[in-house]
């Protein structure tokens, strides 16, 4: 089997970590999150760790260098020998380019699956968005409510609103999107790079888009 580097694109709310959640267990490979890596990262109390959580609070985008470098050291890690899903990265054209570097150098074949999400969707989604302040885990109105109105399934913690999914911030997410991140898919296009679009908000839910993407890429590589 070759080794696999999926990357899910979409815009913020698309379910690109809910799909990463359930894909990285039916394929057994890791999920590669630099929004959740970065969350990590700002926790650290140095000069890195502060400009960080400085530009999660406002919504603009993590300079290039600083996402390249933790992406390559977390791809040279021994897990990520079969593959690799990535969610939220890349999300500039520097940061397709730098990695279509690494990819080829460690002889991966990376496959795109664009979610798309109509934006009053996504509006509507990043608005019902909570957080369970313990264990990470998000919520949503429309997909995995919690049991009661505003605690954690898991732990019974009250839910928050995540920092950067406050309004105004989303607002700004959107915008890096549309500016920074949307002209990556034409770059991959371009580049041979497979790209399946699939529908974010498919009736058949989470469960069966991921049941979808599997699929596509069993086909991918027994092919
Ligand atoms: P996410 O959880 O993927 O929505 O990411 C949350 C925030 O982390 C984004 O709004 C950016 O500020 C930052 N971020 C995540 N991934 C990247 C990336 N690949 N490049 C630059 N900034 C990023």
């Amino acid at each position: 089997m070759s080794r696999l580097c999926l990357i899910l694109f979409g815009p913020p709310g698309s379910g690109k970590g809910t799909q990463a959640k359930l894909l990285r267990q039916s394929l057994a490979v890791p999920h590669i999150s630099t929004g959740d890596m970065l969350r990590e990262r700002m926790e650290h109390l140095d000069e890195l760790g502060s400009q960080v959580a400085e530009m999660l609070r406002s919504g603009g985008l993590v300079p290039d260098e600083t996402v390249n470098v933790m992406v390559e050291d977390r791809i040279a890690q021994p897990d990520c020998g079969k593959g690799f899903i990535l969610d939220g990265y890349p999300r500039t054209v520097n940061q397709a380019a730098i990695l279509s570097g690494l990819l080829e150098s460690h002889n991966v074949a990376a496959t795109l699956v664009y979610l798309k999400v109509d934006y009053n969707v996504i509006m509507a989604r990043l608005a019902g968005r909570r957080q369970c302040p313990a264990c990470g885990t998000l919520f949503s109105h429309s997909a995995g409510a919690p049991t009661g109105p505003e605690v954690c399934d898991h732990d019974g913690a009250q839910l928050v609103i995540r920092e950067d999914d406050r309004q105004e911030v989303v607002a700004e997410r959107l915008k890096a999107y549309h500016r920074q991140t949307a002209p990556v898919l034409e770059y991959f296009k371009s580049a041979g790079v497979p790209v399946w679009e699939v529908d974010g908000a498919s009736p058949e839910g989470p469960q069966g888009i991921a049941r979808r993407v599997r699929s596509l890429i069993e086909e991918k590589l027994v092919s």
